[in-house]
């Protein structure tokens, strides 16, 4: 059985203090909840929040990263750096990056490449904007965006890494996909990586579905057969996070 995954992706919130409280706090009650607890957080608060989960079973993950090494490319982060600073997990292909910075397929293809030869789990996001869900065009692209990520990457490395399937519509909108949805999308993307690589890998990889998840839909939503956990962007700024980790 697949473990869940449910991490918080805090966006562009919180300074580094109010980042190691906030993570201090969360940690102390979810260690050990039986679940993959990632806390996603801003490139300058993975040092101190790393310190204030060390000693739990919470892994800290960065929202972004570059393809390449070292460097003149000032303003990024190689993988390197954040694996170092204490990062385990990595956002690849945010819709928020895709959109406001104009990241590609393929430049999300080389940074899961990157992420995964220095040993990051890669949460690689994908979703459909409205208009595309209303031309039926969801699920083409999805499997589109996930065979461009996963471009040469092994079986091996592919069991390990994490989709989220992330709605455009619904992100920060209030506007949860119904299980029904979440799930068909879901389960093409597993569908999709058996014929890629196999029912073994089809089985061991992790899909999240992500998109206004909060404590009320959380439970439905993490019960459906092809849905791994979540990736949760404003409801992980509260508390009642702890809820949605701690869903039954
Ligand atoms: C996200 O940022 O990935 C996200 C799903 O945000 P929200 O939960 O606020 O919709």
């Amino acid at each position: 059985m697949r473990k869940k995954i449910i991490a918080g992706n805090w966006k562009m919130n919180k300074t580094p203090s109010e980042a190691a409280a906030f993570a201090g706090l969360l940690a102390e009650k979810l260690d050990k909840s039986g679940c993959d607890v990632v806390f996603c957080v801003p490139a300058v608060s993975i040092i101190p929040v790393a310190e204030a989960v060390k000693g739990t079973d919470i892994a800290v993950g960065a929202q972004n990263m570059y393809w390449q090494d070292s460097g003149a490319y000032t303003g990024e982060l190689s993988a390197e750096m954040i694996r170092d600073a204490g990062t385990g997990y990595v956002i690849i292909g945010h819709s928020e990056r895709r959109e406001y910075f104009g990241e590609t397929d393929s430049e999300v293809n080389k940074k899961v490449l990157k992420a995964i030869e220095k040993k990051l789990v890669p949460i690689i996001c994908v979703g459909e904007s409205l208009e595309d869900r209303w031309e039926l065009k969801t699920v083409g692209l999805v499997r589109k965006q996930v065979g461009v990520a996963l471009k040469g990457v092994s079986a091996n490395d592919a069991k390990n890494l994490v989709i989220a399937y992330e709605p455009v519509w619904a992100i920060g909108t209030g506007m949860t996909a119904t299980s029904a949805q979440a799930e068909e999308v879901c389960k093409a993307i597993r569908g999709m990586v058996c014929e890629l690589y196999g029912n073994e890998v089809a089985q061991a990889i992790r899909i999240q579905y992500g998109g206004s998840v909060n404590e009320k839909n959380a439970s439905e939503l993490f019960s459906m057969p092809d849905i791994d956990g979540g990736l949760v962007g404003g409801a992980s700024l509260k508390e009642d996070f702890i809820k949605i980790v701690k869903y039954d």
